[in-house]
């Protein structure tokens, strides 16, 4: 009778971006691993904290968590578990682990909290530092053929043969389908070596995945039609010349999926800018801060010049981007975290991510976050609590204007028009970020990111509901009529593109000229044009948005 191995993790939302990819790595592997053919059975199953029944009361996880797996035993006597643990959910599955140990059950962890210190955590059999395909199918070999007590307890894995490894997808270990989508890894490591990730240590190389399984995964997802994808590859645009081939590869294969790339603004030309028009999708750029010095302290080259050249190329060819930044790095201040912001807003980013720094275990910070001043939490996520530059408030400060920016820029879809009305308010963005969550905390707080909280619509009559009071304030009554133009026309633009539903609206100003360049200028538009009342219907032309006066 083969022994059952279960993959298994938990996953904080059923989406496609925390699809359970290294569990099924590991149980791919295992699959084909001629050393265990017939020996063992594996499966993989993910729990997800959004499962109907998952309980709300964390302390019950474990529990749930592992009684859930003893059922996929069917009553086994020798199943294995393998747990892939992020910083996320170490915590419940060294809980579940436990439990399952004290039943006589094996349970090896790895994943990327597990590689940052293997010797750390005790609730495991064994822990695997490093990619598992080749260490994690040895070692149950070697436990199946009762010679685990040879193996030690910490195995550092050599990193696989990218070239032999089987993909998960391909082997149907699991379909994206199921997740509305896919991770798609293009490559492993990267070219550089931020302090803060875990890339920071070891060799600065890149190995790619070869091109035939690459085509063959296109296949499935066009086979399966899979709505969207997120490339994994932290640099997708370091070497140019595979960048494009496989841009044209998609656009050929899957046309209708939207991609999600990460990108290096630096290496952005206009022909590879081009290439991104003709697919669906969107680029990440971790601009991180715009301290020179802070992005030194952290190993992060950076280049002003080339930086927003490269996004002012994505802008001109019109590819949608997004930026990173994050807050409590070493050398920055509140003061140039806020400037940080001001800059990334300045260069037209369809959404802003900002994030609280994590001092990961494994990572070059770590080992040097004594003599930079980082005081930062001892457990999971080891977010940053203080630093010699940022005080404690200031870390909330921050955290509130990363909350403000979420809702009013990010999910208010301001980017049309946000500049504009800083500019006419003269109000930095920063400034105008920290004003609304001064009004609307609870909205900010309350924000769910996967936009459930609150529509579009609602958040944009909150949007106006605020900028009519800053106009007042200012008194700049006389420019808030185009401003609320421009805002309801971008806003019904952009819910006509993502629902496909055609809106009506009514205008102050000439609907021509409320879509034209002249609107970027608020001041000199309300200064030079009469107001016209005209009402436009937005709707959907041969796959374009467009809209017509009725
Ligand atoms: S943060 Fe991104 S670019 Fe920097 S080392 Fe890590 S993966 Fe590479």
């Amino acid at each position: 009778m083969p022994v059952q191995v279960i993959c298994t993790t938990l996953l904080i939302e059923k989406s496609p971006q925390a699809l359970p990819l290294g569990a099924a790595c590991v149980a791919s592997a295992i699959r084909h691993s001629p050393d265990l053919k017939g020996q063992c059975q594996v499966s993989l199953k993910a729990f997800c904290l959004e499962d109907k029944d998952f309980p709300k009361d964390k302390e019950k996880a474990a529990d749930y968590i592992a009684e859930k797996l003893l059922k996929t035993t069917d009553g086994a006597e020798n199943a294995i578990f393998c747990f892939s643990c992020f910083v996320w959910n170490i915590k419940i599955l060294a809980g579940a682990a436990k439990l399952l140990r004290e039943k006589g059950y094996v349970c090896i962890a790895g994943g990327p909290e597990i590689t940052a210190h293997p010797s750390f955590y005790k609730d495991f059999d064994y822990t695997v530092s490093g990619e598992g395909e080749v260490s994690v199918p040895k070692l149950v070999n070697e436990i199946l053929s009762k010679k685990s007590e040879k193996s030690d307890n910490v195995i550092i894995s050599p990193s696989p043969d990218l070239a032999v490894i089987h993909s998960p997808y391909l082997d149907g270990i699991i379909d994206p389908a199921e997740y509305e989508g896919a991770l798609w890894e293009l490559a492993r490591g990267c070219p550089f070596k931020c302090a803060y990730c875990y890339e920071s240590k070891g060799e600065k190389t890149v190995r790619l995945f070869p091109m035939e399984r690459i085509k063959a995964e296109l296949e499935l997802f066009a086979k399966k039609k899979i709505p969207q994808v997120f490339v994994l590859d932290p640099t997708y645009n370091i070497n140019k010349k595979r960048a494009v081939e496989l841009l044209r590869l998609i656009a050929q294969k899957t046309p209708d999926t939207f991609y999600y790339f990460e990108a290096r603004a630096e290496l952005m030309d206009r022909e590879l800018a081009r290439e991104f028009t003709r697919i669906p999708c969107a680029l990440q750029i971790g601009l991180q801060s715009a301290n020179e010095q802070t992005l030194k302290l952290v190993n992060r080259p950076f280049d002003k010049k080339k930086f927003c050249k490269g996004l002012s190329i994505l802008n001109e060819e019109g590819v949608t981007f997004g930026l990173d930044l994050i807050f409590g790095l070493p050398g920055e201040s509140f003061g140039s975290f806020r400037d940080g912001i001001d800059f990334a807003i300045s260069q037209y980013p369809n959404n802003l991510e900002i994030f609280c720094l994590s001092v990961l275990p494994g990572t070059d910070l770590y080992d040097r976050a004594d003599s930079l001043g980082l005081i930062y939490e001892s457990q999971p996520p080891y977010h940053v609590i203080k630093t010699k530059e940022f005080t404690e408030e200031d870390m909330k400060r921050a955290d509130k204007l990363s909350k403000a920016c979420s809702y009013f820029y990010n999910a208010g879809r301001a980017v049309p028009w946000f500049n504009s009305v800083c500019r006419v308010l003269k109000l930095k963005p920063s400034k105008l970020f920290e004003l609304f969550y001064n009004d609307y905390s609870e909205k900010c707080e309350n924000f769910c990111s996967n936009f459930a909280c609150d529509s579009h619509e609602e958040i944009q009559k909150i949007q106006l509901e605020f900028l009519q009071k800053q106009f007042k304030i200012k008194n700049l009554m006389r420019y808030y009529s185009a401003a609320e133009d421009i805002i309801k026309f971008y806003g019904a633009i952009s819910r006509t593109t993502d629902t496909g539903k055609a809106e009506t609206l009514s205008l102050n100003y000439d609907a021509e000229y409320v879509a034209s360049d002249y609107a970027s200028d608020i001041r000199y538009f309300t200064e030079n044009l009469r107001p016209k009342k005209n009402r436009i219907q937005t709707y959907i032309n041969k796959g374009q948005v467009d809209f017509k006066k009725i």
